[in-house]
């Protein structure tokens, strides 16, 4: 086989998951891809799963998405990087003000 042919097709199988962008991690029982945005590309406001309060634009946050299943773009979550990191002490459906 041409070495050429090769190595075209190692660069169709590298899956998306492998990009240094988006990194597979678990929450509620499920794997979600989380993409890390920087404040510049945080061009719109959104309210944090984890915290209930607002993420303002223009502050650096990560986005999440189900790894598995139909959702996709309607299941995205945007949360403070913070809150993503202390995810697991705040069940889904929590509900407690602070
Ligand atoms: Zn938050």
């Amino acid at each position: 086989m041409p070495r050429a042919n090769r190595r075209r097709r190692d660069l169709d199988a590298r899956p998306l998951a492998a990009s240094s962008e988006v990194a597979t991690e678990p929450y509620a029982g499920r794997s979600w891809y989380v993409r890390r945005l920087s404040g510049a590309s945080a061009t719109r406001a959104y309210r944090c799963p984890g915290c209930h309060q607002e993420i303002r634009v223009g502050t650096a946050h990560v986005v999440v998405w189900p790894a598995e299943g139909t959702g996709g773009l309607e299941e995205r979550r945007h949360w403070h990087a913070r809150c993503w990191g202390t995810r697991h002490a705040t069940p889904p459906g929590h509900g407690t003000r602070r």
